[in-house]
């Protein structure tokens, strides 16, 4: 069951808008939503109410959003569902489905590791609206068996077979350019519109130049894998003691890739200059390493209280055993070292915006203390961070998003004919991105004594159908409450 609602018809009144085309705000105006499109939108600005005398909108059912912003609904390009595990506790996917929603998130797309059927199932409930859950674009987990071109062949039918949207690779050491030169062009052929997305580990053969040169405008990179490997003339400098499989050496290591390419400007260019001419797409999901620069910050941050699930908790909570726990051992030089390296990615992610690049974003949620739907709202504090425009930080999460998973229909941003995908928020996110976390902004009285709690996305419109997120949060809210309290 979805606790959405669908009207006949729906006015959004008095909103500002922000259309995700990179192009300013404007308003009020009031959007009416009709069998899932925005039916219209009216300027209910004083000139044009002077100027054109205009009737405003009449519908079954009434939004009044005076003072608020809205946008084209969010799009977190990078997420994992843990449908196989317990990671959440036993609401795993209603859980993270609610946060996302409660974000203004309006499509995700899953990158692996989860069941790949039951997520095409989730897929399918979700469309209908008969489960609460944004859309879902399914990228298979790309299978290890495939060991040639003509099996990697034989891998992409099977998927598309199987209904898959895209791929997601995190390739072997076996995996070569022509293998994926051979899954791009699969791709193309039998039509997976969301390409592959790809994480280069650091212990395969391909790098992002590599990789680029292969499947061209099928391709998303992930992370920073692969580009500042391309750049290196040779290895980075690893210590002799260097053990890949130790996540602690792996990720201290990684802290200095981009210190170590930074000497090679000209190459670093190059590499870009490659991915921007092969129209490659680049999803750097920095919020998820977070952790790396400042630990304490993601352990610490308002919302896990009332927001993160035990179970989640205990599978963030540092451990020799676990995937991306390594902070058993992270130590003042790790976060510097980490804290250089974002300065240098966000250089070369502003580079390749400034470029014409097609950035998107992701928040690989649930890693790292990176909780759904907030960790995403914090990659857009991050965009920002790098020198990138809110509002242009705003076309990367919403159209960019679906232009590059080749969802045409998407691509226009908020106006009349488009689907009805849209985060009504409670302040301006232009202002300040952080009126859209789920834990709000508190507003401080002249008077130095009144605080009014704000903020939040307050309805999350998909495909027409109206999600009250104040609901949603208290839903989430209730259910962490009965798992149980966190060991601190
Ligand atoms: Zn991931």
């Amino acid at each position: 069951m979805s606790i959405g609602k669908q009207y006949r018809s729906l006015v959004i009144r008095d909103a500002m808008i922000v259309n995700g085309k990179g192009t300013p705000p404007y308003g009020p105006c009031d959007i009416l939503v009709q069998d899932g499109k925005i039916k219209q939108i009216q300027n209910v600005d004083s000139i044009s109410l002077a100027r054109y005398k205009n009737e405003r909108p009449e519908a079954e059912h009434v939004i009044d959003a005076k003072g608020m912003y809205v946008t084209p609904g969010l799009v977190d390009m990078h997420v994992h569902i843990n449908i196989a595990d317990d990671k959440c506790g036993p609401k795993g996917t209603e859980y993270a489905y609610n946060l996302f929603l409660a974000h203004g998130i309006t499509t995700i797309r899953t990158c692996g590791f989860g069941t790949d059927e039951k997520l095409l199932e989730h897929k399918r409930l979700s469309e209908g609206n008969e489960i609460t859950a944004p859309r879902i674009v399914v990228l298979g987990s790309w299978p290890v068996e495939a060991h040639s071109v003509e099996e990697t062949r034989i891998a992409v039918r099977k998927m598309k077979e199987m209904g898959v949207d895209g791929i997601k690779s995190i390739p072997r050491p076996h995996v070569t350019s022509e293998m994926v030169e051979a899954m791009a062009d699969e791709a193309r052929k039998v039509g997976l519109p969301a390409g592959i997305a790809i994480h280069h580990p650091v212990n395969c053969d391909l790098d992002a130049v590599i990789s680029s040169n292969a499947a061209k405008e099928m391709l998303s990179i992930e992370h920073t894998y692969g580009i500042p490997q391309a750049a290196l003339p040779g290895t980075q400098s690893f210590p002799p003691g260097y053990n890949y499989a130790n996540e602690v050496d792996r990720f201290r290591m990684s802290g200095y890739i981009w210190t170590e390419a930074a000497k090679y400007p000209d190459r670093i260019r190059k590499v870009f200059d490659t991915l921007l001419e092969n129209k490659t797409v680049w999803d750097p999901t920095m919020v998820v390493y977070e952790g790396h620069r400042d630990y304490q910050r993601v352990k610490s941050l308002p919302w896990h209280e009332r927001y993160t699930v035990r179970q989640l908790w205990e599978a963030y909570s540092p451990s020799p055993g676990r995937h991306a726990t390594h902070f058993f051992n992270w130590k003042t030089s790790d976060e510097i070292a980490w804290k250089h390296k974002y300065r240098i990615w966000m250089k070369w992610v502003k580079y390749f915006f400034d470029n014409g690049g097609t950035l998107v974003a992701g928040s690989d949620t649930a890693f790292i203390y990176a909780l759904f739907g907030f960790a995403l709202i914090r990659e857009l504090e991050l965009y920002q961070e790098a020198g990138i425009h809110p509002i242009d930080v705003i076309q990367i999460a919403t159209t960019n998003a679906h232009k590059s998973l080749r969802d045409e229909d998407r691509t226009h941003g908020l106006r009349q004919g488009a689907p009805a995908d849209i985060a009504i928020i409670d302040g301006n996110p232009l202002d300040n991105f952080k009126v859209m976390y789920g834990t709000g902004v508190n507003i401080y009285g002249e008077d130095g004594k009144t605080v009014t709690p704000g903020g939040g996305v307050r309805w999350t419109i998909k495909g027409g159908v109206v999600f009250d997120c104040k609901e949603l949060l208290e839903e989430v809210a209730e259910y962490v409450k009965s798992q149980g309290p966190k060991k601190p």
